[in-house]
C-alpha cells in the first residue's frame, strides 16, 4: 500500500508537471496572459474572478458552470493554468459547488481561513482562493470533501488531452491493473471484460467461464509519456505469458493472456514483441485480437490492491526484454 501510494504520487506530479508545461505553452499561443512583467505568468481575469481568486469570495451556490460537470478531464486553476484535480476524484456532495475528495499531489495549499474555524484553500502554484476542504464527512472514502468555486477553475476534457487506450488481458485484472496503474504515462485504468458474446456480462457470469470475455484492463495513457512499444513490453514483464491454460493458480478461459489492439499500428507493434520473445526462446500463449466492447467491471473490483491495501499473488515483474 505504502509503495503504491508513492507511485501515484509521483504519477500525479509528474502528470502535474507536465501539463504545467503544456499549458505554460498554450498560454502563450493564445495569447491570454497579461502582458505586464510582474504577472506575465498569470490569466487575466474579469471583475467577478477577481473577487472570488483574490479577494477569496464565494460564488452564490448552484450557479457554477462546473458544479454539474461529469466529463472525463483535468480542472485547471483560473488565474495560473496549473492542474488542481482531476474527474476521478470529483462527486456529487450536493453542497452546491463542485466537490473534489482528491487533489493532485502538490496542487493544492490548506491554510487556516480568517474566519478561525474552516480550512481555506488556495492554488499552490499561483495562491489564487479556490474554497474550503472539510474532513469527516463521510462522502466517500477519502472522507475529504475540497469544496471549490467554478469560478476559480477551467475545465480540459480529456479528448483535448490526446489520451490513447489500450487493451490488456493477462489474468486476474487486479494484478494487471496493479502493476499498470504504476507506469509513468498512464493516467487511467479500469477493469473489465472484452472478447465475450454476452452483453454487459457481470463478473459472477464471466466466472461461470461460459461467455467467452477475458479479464481485461483498459488503460489510458498519454503517448508523450509512455509508447503503445513500451505498454506491450510491460504488459509481458509483469505475466507468464508462456501459460496457456490462465495465469497462476487462476484456471480458466477468462483468465488467459491476450493483446486487444484497435489498430493495424498497435496490431504490428504487438506482433514485433511476440516475434522478439519467440526468438528468445520463449512459446508465447498470448493471443492477439482486435479489441471490442469493453465492460466495466463492477466498482468493488476497480483499484482492487489499491484500496485493499494488499499485493498481488499472481503477477510479478520480471525483466525480458
Ligand atoms: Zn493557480
Amino acid at each position: 500500500m505504502f509503495i503504491s501510494k508513492i507511485f501515484v504520487m509521483k504519477m500525479k506530479t509528474i502528470l502535474y508537471i507536465c501539463f504545467s508545461l503544456l499549458f505554460a505553452t498554450s498560454c502563450n499561443v493564445n495569447g491570454q496572459n497579461n502582458s505586464t512583467k510582474e504577472d506575465m505568468k498569470y490569466n487575466k481575469l474579469t471583475d467577478f474572478e477577481k473577487s472570488i481568486i483574490i479577494d477569496k469570495g464565494t460564488e452564490y451556490p448552484g450557479t457554477g458552470d462546473l458544479l454539474n460537470n461529469k466529463a472525463e478531464g483535468l480542472y485547471i486553476c483560473r488565474q495560473c493554468d496549473a492542474p488542481l484535480y482531476t474527474s476521478d476524484s470529483k462527486f456529487d456532495s450536493h453542497c452546491g459547488w463542485p466537490s473534489f475528495d482528491d487533489e493532485i499531489e502538490g496542487a493544492v495549499k490548506r491554510i487556516p481561513d480568517a474566519d478561525g474555524r474552516r480550512t481555506e484553500i488556495v492554488c499552490a502554484n499561483c495562491a489564487g482562493h479556490l474554497g474550503h476542504v472539510f474532513l469527516g464527512e463521510g462522502f466517500t472514502l477519502k472522507n475529504t470533501r475540497h469544496c471549490v468555486n467554478s469560478v476559480s477553475m477551467k475545465f480540459v476534457a480529456a479528448a483535448e488531452q490526446n489520451i490513447q487506450k489500450a487493451y490488456f488481458a493477462s489474468g486476474c485484472f487486479w494484478g494487471t491493473e496493479y502493476y499498470f496503474q504504476k507506469l509513468k504515462g498512464v493516467t487511467k485504468t479500469t477493469v473489465g471484460f472484452m472478447g465475450g458474446h454476452v452483453d454487459a456480462p457481470t463478473y459472477r457470469q464471466v466466472c461461470e467461464k461460459n461467455t467467452g470475455h477475458l479479464e481485461t484492463i483498459a488503460i489510458e495513457y498519454n503517448p508523450k509519456e509512455v509508447s503503445y512499444d513500451e505498454l506491450v513490453k510491460y504488459f509481458f514483464e509483469t505475466h507468464d505469458f508462456t501459460q496457456s491454460n490462465g495465469q497462476g493458480p487462476d484456471i480458466g478461459p477468462q483468465y488467459l493472456s491476450a493483446i486487444f489492439y484497435s489498430s493495424d499500428e498497435e496490431k504490428s507493434i504487438a506482433e514485433k514483441n511476440m516475434k522478439v520473445l519467440a526468438g528468445k526462446g520463449y512459446k508465447v500463449a498470448t493471443k492477439l485480437e482486435h479489441s471490442t466492447n469493453f465492460w466495466e467491471a463492477e466498482d468493488y473490483h476497480q483499484q482492487y490492491y489499491e484500496n485493499n491495501g494488499q499485493t498481488p499473488y499472481c503477477h510479478k515483474y520480471t525483466k525480458v526484454f
